[in-house]
């Protein structure tokens, strides 16, 4: 037998590989050019988009703007697409960005929580969290009917981590109920009420609607107006609500709203069923005496059985704690620029709301606007802000008073120390953005027990 190979033989090479023919058909462009363009376009416009958005992130990152509020989403790079659906399904708009071909969170102070970038992923690459890694978020624990690990004490609304205005009436609903089944239950006595609701935002208003309805004994105290949260919205801005259901009102179907129409509806809620909120009465402590709570206010003390908080997550405005800050003249936000043209204005503060404050201010006619900041540099402003704002004092629209601090407030000056010497200015309004006091310092007076999220769910 011979080996393989020799068996082998090679056939000579009948025919010469021939390439098929190509027909190229010049009609062919009309179809391929225009593809070429739109995908060249799309190319330069989402590298411009990425860069646009990454510059906002840096911004940010400088100004140390990084760490949201509350609920907030986190994305999965492994399994985003770089689509944008997250983008524009969110109502606040430019809070995501897609940089280098994935979603990131580019304005984190600005995100409120909406959760519609995680509905509207098709990949489910975003995850709701609170917290992050470096900030803890404090989150009260608390059963399903909402109360707290103090007996009697109820936690509704944002206070409790969820965001939004539906989520707040749905819970202010839910928790009066637990509620007036819990005060049944408890020992009354002489002038003691069912229950005292602190806040009179979303979830405070349903609350004392479900308080009337089930005629309990309560009184609802907020230290500020009506609305909560919305209240202190500039004007005009839109507000996004899906669906609720209020007691003794029945189905709320707002969609889009202004801050304004909103704020008529409560009052139009107000008028209707007979609930009287005590405004502009802050409650200051809140103890155990005998068998009851013993909630002191800025003007009274309550004894009530339970107690519903329903006062948000964004705090109270940080007070200056200067004589005069008392006077009507001083306030904390800056609702309505225009309410200021023709006034001598002082801003206190060097944050992004405190330049943004002063320079919508200066953009009104006739206004005289001098803002006072205890820093030599506005280090925690964003690049756009503090650009606008050497324009207007190069302009002479805005005095700089860098390195001061306000001693006194009277009804028609301030006086202040800049650079150590004494000095004062005439004055009509005052606008102090000094940041806020979260609630965390007064949960913890009550005794109520709370869990720091890292970036959890
Ligand atoms: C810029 C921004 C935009 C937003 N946009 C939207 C949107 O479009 N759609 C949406 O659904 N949600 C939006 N939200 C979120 C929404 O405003 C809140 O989730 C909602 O207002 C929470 O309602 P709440 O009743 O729990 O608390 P809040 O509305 O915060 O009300 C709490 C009330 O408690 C009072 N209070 C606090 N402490 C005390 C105290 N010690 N004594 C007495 N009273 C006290 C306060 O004065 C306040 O009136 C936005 C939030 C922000 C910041």
């Amino acid at each position: 037998m011979p080996p393989v190979w020799q068996t082998l033989t090679l056939r000579p090479r009948t025919q010469e590989f021939q390439a098929p023919e190509m027909n190229f058909d010049p009609l062919l462009l009309i179809y391929v050019l225009p593809l070429l363009a739109i995908w060249a376009n799309s190319v330069v416009r989402s590298r411009r988009n990425s860069s646009k958005a990454l510059a906002v992130l840096d911004d940010n990152r400088q100004a140390g703007l990084i760490e949201p509020a509350s609920l907030h989403p986190v994305v999965d790079p492994a399994l985003c697409l770089g689509c944008g659906a997250c983008v524009y399904a969110c109502p606040e708009k430019k809070i995501l960005g897609i940089i280098d071909g994935k979603a990131a969170l580019i304005e984190p102070t600005m995100c409120v929580g909406h959760g519609a970038c995680a509905t509207a992923c098709p990949t489910d690459a975003i995850t709701l969290v609170f917290g992050t890694e470096t900030r803890g978020v404090d989150i009260p624990l608390l059963s399903p009917d909402f109360e707290t690990n103090v007996p009697g004490m109820f936690i509704a609304g944002e206070l409790g981590g969820m965001g939004l205005i539906k989520n707040a009436i749905e819970q202010g609903r839910q928790a009066i109920v637990a509620i007036a089944n819990k005060a049944r239950q408890l020992p009354g006595g002489d002038g003691v009420l069912d229950v005292l609701i602190v806040g009179c935002g979303p979830a405070g208003i349903a609350a004392s609607l479900g308080a009337i309805e089930r005629k309990l004994s309560f009184v609802t105290v907020d230290q500020s107006t009506l609305g909560g949260t919305v209240a202190h919205f500039p004007r005009g801005k839109l507000v996004m609500t899906a669906p609720a259901t209020l007691p003794m009102i029945g189905e709320v179907r707002f969609r889009e709203v202004s801050k304004e129409e909103l704020l008529g509806f409560w009052e139009d809620v107000l008028g209707r069923t007979g609930l009287q909120p005590r405004f502009e009465e802050q409650v200051a402590s809140i103890s155990k005496v005998d068998n009851h709570f013993e909630v002191v206010t800025s003007k009274a003390t309550f004894r009530a059985k339970t107690v519903l908080l329903a006062i948000g997550r964004r705090g109270t405005p940080r007070p200056l704690g200067v004589p005069g800050e008392e006077l009507g003249k001083v306030v904390y936000r800056l609702i309505d620029p225009e309410q200021y043209a023709g006034k001598r204005v002082l801003v206190v503060g060097g944050g992004d709301s405190a330049l943004e404050a002063a320079c919508r201010i200066a953009e009104q006619p006739g206004t005289q606007v001098a803002i006072s900041y205890r820093g030599k540099s506005y280090s925690r402003a964003r690049a756009k802000n503090r650009d606008r704002l050497q324009e207007l004092a190069q302009e002479g629209r805005i005095r700089e008073l860098l390195d001061s601090t306000v001693e006194r407030i009277d009804p028609q000056a301030v006086a202040l120390q800049w650079k150590s010497e004494p000095m004062t200015l005439e004055n009509d309004d005052v606008i102090v953005c000094a940041g806020g006091l979260l609630p965390t310092a007064f949960l913890n007076s009550i005794g109520i027990r709370m869990e720091t999220k890292f970036g959890t769910v």
